[in-house]
Parts: structure tokens; sequence; C-alpha cells
């Protein structure tokens, strides 16, 4: 089995990307490149989400058409993939002809177990979702991701039986056949699934949300947004005959953010049960991101768009505080001053003065020549094993920690008092391991740091050094206090 499927979540196109975007396409796109490393076939899917009232709701504000809003919005968020070297190679749109289909006929598939009636319950606009009376009840009736209070609303729509499928869905979960990460995140949906779920409604009334695909057969309803949103994920492969989706499904990866995570962990599973589908093997909740000690939110006109951040530090870099200094397990926070530091001290002082002081005296000492040079006998296990267990910070960690120790074993080995007794096997040995460990580095950074690694590897894999190479990481000076504001 050497196919390999990853996907994102699918960004809701109401708004522009923000950082909380930004990491969760770095996540996954390394962890797609890990993939690649290991030789696999790799289908990494992203895209946007395009229906619902709060996008039509949008684009009358602004005196859009609708088409021409989300084609503008979602545009942006291809043009954000592609400033961070995301490598996906597919691109969904809710509002392609290809999914609208294939969500009609995944509908008509599944029909047979829906069944119409009275939806009476709360709503929130922010979060295109249904809320039950406990929920709402737990939340003073104020929605905390919008702080709009919840709406009552009235409706017939068409219901999914949910319930049916929350034993199962547990079971799956407790037999790690479909596993969740992170452990905190696992329990909370084990034990929201512990008290049992709730038929949930999937249809609106077409008066209400036509911004939506209709229900086939009956004009007055449109699909609820969420429902085929989830479709995505298989529409993407050609669900059901195309060779890609027998070959592809089930995924292998899941990256999503908490505030959806009920949706992946619990909704979706269920309709892949009724379409007797496997569940993805791995589900992985990453936390949010907020900005200067603070949430971030419109509301609280703190939003930085990542753009900001490519433009003034690399690609690199900004992949590099998103995977190492948010952590791959909870939430995290992003500042500029936070970000200097991390570029400062870590990227151009530890990373990029080990490349410059080795390239310098492998010229100086090697006349640039360092020859065939076999690979060092490190232990990566740590670092595989934090990746395979989702936890991308620590396996930077651990190349780092290979990082210090090796200008450590610069300053302790001191090249150039070797080169002063003229002892020019020693130090020719000296210098292959620091080369061969280097090039090492560069390997462990691929999937993270993907255009460093290709310029470390361009150096050293060079039998004869350029003379001179430009500093990986040049410093920069210090951001003002409250930049981002
Ligand atoms: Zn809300």
């Amino acid at each position: 089995m050497n196919q390999f499927y990853i996907t994102s979540s699918i960004p809701y196109v109401n708004g522009e990307p923000h950082i909380g975007h930004a990491l969760e396409f770095i996540l996954a796109d390394s962890m797609a490149r890990y993939a690649r490393e290991l030789n696999k076939q790799v289908i990494f899917s992203t895209g946007t989400d395009e229906h619902g009232s709060k996008i039509f709701n949008k684009a009358k504000e602004l005196n859009l058409d609708v088409l021409d809003f989300v084609n503008q919005t979602s545009n942006q968020f291809k043009e954000l993939a592609k400033s961070l070297n995301i490598s996906n190679n597919r691109f969904i749109r809710t509002t392609d002809q290809n999914h609208i289909d294939r969500v009609k006929l995944i509908w008509q598939k599944m029909s047979k177990d829906f069944y119409k009636g009275k939806y009476i319950g709360w709503y929130c606009d922010g979060d295109e979702a249904y809320f039950t009376d406990s929920e709402v009840r737990k939340m003073n009736g104020i929605c905390p991701n919008h702080n709009k209070p919840f709406q009552k609303i009235e409706e017939n729509n068409y219901f999914f039986p949910l319930s049916k499928y929350s034993e199962r869905i547990y079971q799956a979960i407790v037999d790690n056949k479909f596993k969740i990460y992170p452990a905190g995140k696992r329990n909370e949906m084990l034990s929201f699934l512990s008290d049992g779920l709730e038929d949930i409604s999937i249809s609106r009334p077409i008066k209400k949300v036509p911004w939506g695909i209709e229900v086939p057969g009956d004009r007055t309803q449109t699909i609820y947004v969420w429902f085929e949103a989830l479709l995505n994920y298989i529409t993407v492969l050609g669900y059901p005959e195309h060779s890609d989706f027998k070959q592809y499904w089930p995924a292998n990866i899941q990256v999503v953010g908490k505030d959806v995570a009920r949706f992946h962990a619990i909704i979706f599973p269920a309709m892949l049960m009724n379409l007797g589908l496997e569940l993805p093997q791995n589900l992985y909740i990453h936390g949010f991101v907020g900005i200067n000690g603070k949430k971030m939110g419109k509301s609280l006109g703190n939003s930085i768009n990542p753009s900001q951040i490519i433009q003034k530090y690399g690609v690199d870099p900004t992949r590099y505080y998103f995977l190492r200094h948010i952590s791959s397990s909870s939430d995290g926070d992003f500042s500029f001053e936070a970000m200097d530091e991390a570029y400062n001290n870590e990227l151009a002082n530890e990373l990029g003065n080990l490349v410059q002081r080795s390239v310098v005296m492998i010229n100086k000492y090697l006349n640039g020549e360092i020859g065939d040079i076999p690979p060092p006998e490190h232990d990566i296990i740590p670092y595989k094993r934090a990746i395979e267990a989702f936890h991308l910070d620590q396996a930077i960690d651990e190349v780092f920690k290979q990082v210090r120790s090796l200008n450590q074993y610069i300053d302790e080995t001191k090249p150039w008092e070797i080169a002063k007794q003229n002892d020019q096997e020693h130090l020719r040995e000296v210098l292959e391991y620091l080369a061969s460990s280097i090039l090492e580095v560069a390997f462990l950074l691929r999937p993270f740091l993907p255009e460093t690694a290709k310029k470390i590897e361009g150096i050293f894999k060079s039998n004869k050094l350029p003379s001179k190479v430009d500093l990986l990481f040049l410093k920069i000076e210090k951001s003002k206090k409250n930049e981002a504001n």
C-alpha cells in the first residue's frame, strides 16, 4: 500500500485567510512531504468551502455577485497555499460542478435513511451550525465563537439518523481503527459520544439559504452546508467510481482545527458508515493561534494576514515558527517579538551559523573538497516517532538538538587548532563528519523547511564547495512593540 492520502479542512471563504489557516496548511504540508520522503505516492488535498447563508449575506453586504465573491476569496486561499510553498496537488471548491454532481448522487444513495421532520432548536449563523439545548444552556445562550446569542429556529428539514452511529464510532475510536490526536481531543470526542448523539438536520429551507446545493427532488430545500462540505474529501477523489477513490480511500491523515473537530470526528464518520465506507485512519486536531497573548478575532481587530509574516521573514522562517513555536498538541501564540527571537537566535545564530562556519573551514582547510562522505549514524528514531505521533514541534526540536551539538562539536574540536598542528588526517575527519551531519540535518528538515534543506544540500553535495555562500538567514532588526496592532 504505497498510496497516501492527506487532507486539510477546506476553509470557509467568508473572509480573508488568517494565521490559523496558515498553521493548518503548514502542518498538513509537512506531513505530506514526510510521506513523500518515505516514497509514498501522495494525494494532498485542500480547497475551499463556499456555500451557506454566511457567504450569501457577506456577498450581499459587499454588493457583490455571490459567485464573484467566492471566486475572489477562494483565490486568496489558493495564493496563500502557494506563498507558503504548500505541496497540495488537489484544490477542491464546493462550487465545482464535479463536487455538486457527486454530492447529489451521494444524497440519493443515502436518502433511504433520511426522514423529514421539524427542527426546533438553536443555530449560530457564524458557525453555520446547530446546537442542542444543553449546549446552549452551558454557554448561557451566547455563542462563544461569535459573541452572539444563538438563534432559535423552527423549520421543516431533512434529518440524518446520527443517533444510530454513536456506539459504532465510539468503538472504532477505542479500537484505534479511527485514531484521534492529541489524546485530550480523543477523550473529549469519546465523552461526547458516550452521551449519545441526536439526529441532525441536514437541509435548510431554500428561502432562508438559497446559496447551496439543492436537495435532489425537492426544490424547497438546500443541503446543509456542512453536510455537503464534508463530502469534499471523497468527491475530490471521484467517489464512487474513479480509480483514485478506489486506490486512495481511506484517508491516511485528516488535519483539522479544534473548532471543527466534531464535524470530522463524529458527523463525517457517521456519513461514511452510512455509505459503507472505511473511516480515515488518523484525525489530527490542532489548536488555535492567538496574537500577542490574546485570542485572535475580527471583533478584536488583531487579525494578521499571513502574507505580512512571509514578507518580513521569508517562507521557511514562517513555516519554522508555526511548526516549532506553536505547540502541536494545544493552542499557541504568535507575536512579531517572539518571531524575531526565533528567527535571530535559532535560524540565524544556530542553523545559519553552523552552515556558514563549516563552509568557511572546509574551504580554508580542505580547499573546498570534501569528496564522498558516508552518512553519520545518528539516532533518528525520536524524530520519526515524533512525526508519527503528530508532534512536529518535537521533531524539529530533535533536529535543532543536533544543530546545537554540531556547533558545540566545532567549539570543542577547534579545527583551527588542529590545522596549526598540521594534522591533516584528523582535520579531514572532523570536517567530513561536520559536512555529513549537516547534510543529515538538511535531510531531516526537508518536510518542514524545504527551501532551506535544498540550499544546504546544494552546498554540501557538490564535489567542491562554492568558495563563498550567502548567509542562510540574514539577521533582522527587532520589531517595534505592538506592530501587530
Ligand atoms: Zn457561533
